[in-house]
């Protein structure tokens, strides 16, 4: 049985984005870059290409696909259209080169440090992470050889640029740190790393380039947990790496060997030489990613970008939402502090005007008085708010990291990160806030029967 291709029906890989996309504004954008239409059937909105594999025209066919002389695709695990065009878009709001699209936020992180250093070299990164960033920096990067190096108070530019040493490769940090909200000055820390010739790194999650494009404030490489804001439907986890095509891979050749080397491949010359700015998201596209092999489903990339579609209104609504409930939380009795980049009572409000002015997000904490008691009771009292470990969702999450996300580390290191026994962190999703209100006094309500059973 012979089963052809028409060659029309394929959709060609250097399709351009979203015509004239730079005028474009970012809702335009988040709608339309990188979408190709289906030459097959005239779908509009791109199909999910559940395969695996893709068929050649022929036996001259299948040679100049894997010599890379047509551009179509081969197998899943290297390149997907569902998966593509999400790249496309994503790299596009982000204002970055490319894109790789992996299964998960965790993926991402190793992925695109693993594009860069190897055994004996060292990380430098901020003390305030994800603690699933932590975990890997600290277990399973110190497993490979890798060592990572904190800097303990994230906003003294002078500690960041004194812990650069001979063996550092990168700097590492997230711009709206979870559960603290204590910011990181992304364009300074660009320009630390530059001045010593090293790439800086940025996880975006909290921020989405709706409301911050660490690009355009010098960082190299930006990556996202994509379950979170990305997607808002919490309905599927991915992760994705973009670089910003502007990082200098060449200039000095022994920091990065394996792009520097020669390969068979290219005839003996290096990714940097072959590939120019574009050699790490080439070799981590081509090396790490599709070796290691954390391949998204094209299903999950397609509800991404359902997901992606609505980003900008979602954050919004998620931002200003936030602010009114941290405002109202301030105000509560119950309430001991509240830690938001939003509140003018913030050590990081100038920073938030200065980075954030669409809106500061909706992921942060506040400690209620009573300590673990009085978390306990404010999670079991309210009923709106989802009790669980995920952030960025549509639907409002509360959660008690001392006892969930921070329960393996030492009391005494919780205190050195702000994680007090009454801190809770929230997701504020986007329904009415009134509603969100409501469901808060009823949390508060049960703390200040425990404080005043206490009292008596
Ligand atoms: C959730 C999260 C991750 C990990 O992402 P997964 O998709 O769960 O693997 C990484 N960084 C940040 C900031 C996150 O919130």
């Amino acid at each position: 049985m012979t089963i052809t291709a028409p060659a029309a029906a394929t959709i060609s890989r250097s399709a351009p984005a979203l015509q004239s996309s730079a005028a474009a504004g970012f809702t335009t954008r988040q709608v339309h870059a990188g979408a190709v239409p289906d030459g097959a059937h005239g779908a509009r909105v791109t199909p999910v290409h559940l395969s695996a594999g893709f068929v050649f025209d022929s036996f001259e066919h299948a040679r100049e696909r894997f010599a890379g002389e047509d551009e179509g695709y081969v197998y899943t695990r290297n390149g997907n259209p569902t998966t593509e065009e999400v790249e496309r878009r994503i790299a596009d709001l982000e204002g970055g080169a490319e894109a790789i699209l992996v299964a998960s936020g965790q993926a991402a992180t190793a992925s695109a440090l693993l594009g860069i250093v190897q055994a004996g070299d060292r990380v430098l990164s901020s003390r305030r992470l994800y603690e699933g960033n932590r975990g890997l920096l600290v277990q399973n990067f110190g497993r490979l050889g890798i060592g990572v190096d904190f800097v303990d108070d994230a906003g003294d530019l002078e500690e960041w640029e004194r812990r650069i040493g001979p063996d550092t490769r990168v700097l590492f940090g997230e711009p709206i740190p979870n559960p603290k909200n204590d910011l990181l000055d992304v364009p300074a820390l660009a320009a630390i790393a530059h001045r010593h010739g090293l790439p800086f790194v940025v996880d975006n999650t909290l921020a989405t380039p709706y409301l911050l494009r660490p690009i355009e404030h010098g960082a190299d490489v930006v990556v996202h947990s994509t379950s979170k804001f990305l997607a808002g439907h919490g309905a599927a986890l991915g992760g994705v790496i973009v670089d910003a095509g502007t990082f200098d891979w060449g200039a000095r050749p022994a920091l990065f060997p394996h792009l520097n080397q020669a390969e068979r491949a290219f005839d003996g010359h290096s990714w940097a030489e072959q590939r120019g700015r574009s050699a790490f998201v080439s070799y981590t596209r081509d090396i790490v990613v599709s070796r290691l092999g954390p391949t998204p489903s094209p299903l999950n990339s397609f509800l991404l970008r359902q997901g992606i579609e609505t980003l900008s209104l979602r954050v919004e609504r998620h931002s200003s939402n936030a602010l009114a409930v941290a405002r109202f939380l301030e105000r509560q009795s119950e309430v001991v502090s509240v830690d938001y980049s939003g509140l003018e009572s913030s050590p990081s409000f100038a920073l938030a005007q200065r980075l954030l002015p669409r809106g500061q997000g909706s992921v942060f904490s506040f400690t209620v008085a009573g300590g673990e008691a009085g978390a306990a009771a404010f999670t079991d009292a309210v009923e709106l708010f989802s009790h669980m470990t995920h952030l960025g969702d549509v639907r409002s999450l509360v959660l008690h990291p001392a006892s969930t996300t921070h329960a393996g580390r030492t009391p005494a290191e919780r205190a050195a990160a702000g994680i007090h026994p009454g801190l809770l962190r929230l997701s504020i999703g986007i329904e009415d806030v009134d509603d969100l209100l409501r469901d808060l006094d009823r949390g508060l309500a049960a703390v200040r029967a425990l404080t005043e059973k206490a009292r008596a």
